[in-house]
């Protein structure tokens, strides 16, 4: 299987909620690596770039008031399979249809504020790893 580099957000809500620690046990119980790290009051203009595939969507200004409302916490993920793995560890993007046990059950409590972003595919991993780290400060391990 691939070694993978996935990018991972713990948005507001779950910083606000205290539970970095426990959301990041399970990257590294799942053998998931952080490669990259850190912490940022996103601006509004970084948020809408971020989520620029959903500016049409009628969430989109809704989404960027939320990701902007307090510090976020992003990191880079590496491991086997990390982009499908990380997306089985934080669950459906509604908390209510997420599976027991993922971290949208667990910690997330609505589709605005469900606690954690993950790429979906490569190519877009590639691209928001980009968007949030210069290639500098990812550290292969
Ligand atoms: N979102 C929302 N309302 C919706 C659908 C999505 O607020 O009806 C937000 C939600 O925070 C989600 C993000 O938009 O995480 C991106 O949506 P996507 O469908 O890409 O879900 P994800 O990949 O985060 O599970």
């Amino acid at each position: 299987m691939a070694i993978e580099r996935t990018l991972s957000i713990i948005k507001p809500d779950a910083v606000a909620k205290n539970v970095i620690g426990q959301i990041y046990s399970r990257f590294e119980g799942a053998g998931l690596k952080i490669v990259a790290a850190r912490m940022t009051q996103l601006s509004r203009a970084e948020a809408e770039g971020f989520y620029a595939v959903h500016s049409a969507r009628p969430f989109f200004k809704d989404l960027v008031d939320f990701m902007i409302s307090g510090p976020v916490i992003i990191q880079v993920l590496e491991g086997e399979n990390a982009i499908l793995k990380h997306r089985d560890l934080m669950g459906a993007t509604d908390p209510k249809k997420a599976d027991k046990g993922t971290i949208r059950a667990d910690f997330a409590d609505s589709i605005d504020a469900n606690a954690v972003h993950g790429s979906d595919a490569e190519e877009t991993a590639k691209v928001e790893i980009a968007y949030y780290f210069p290639a500098l400060n990812v550290y292969s391990r």
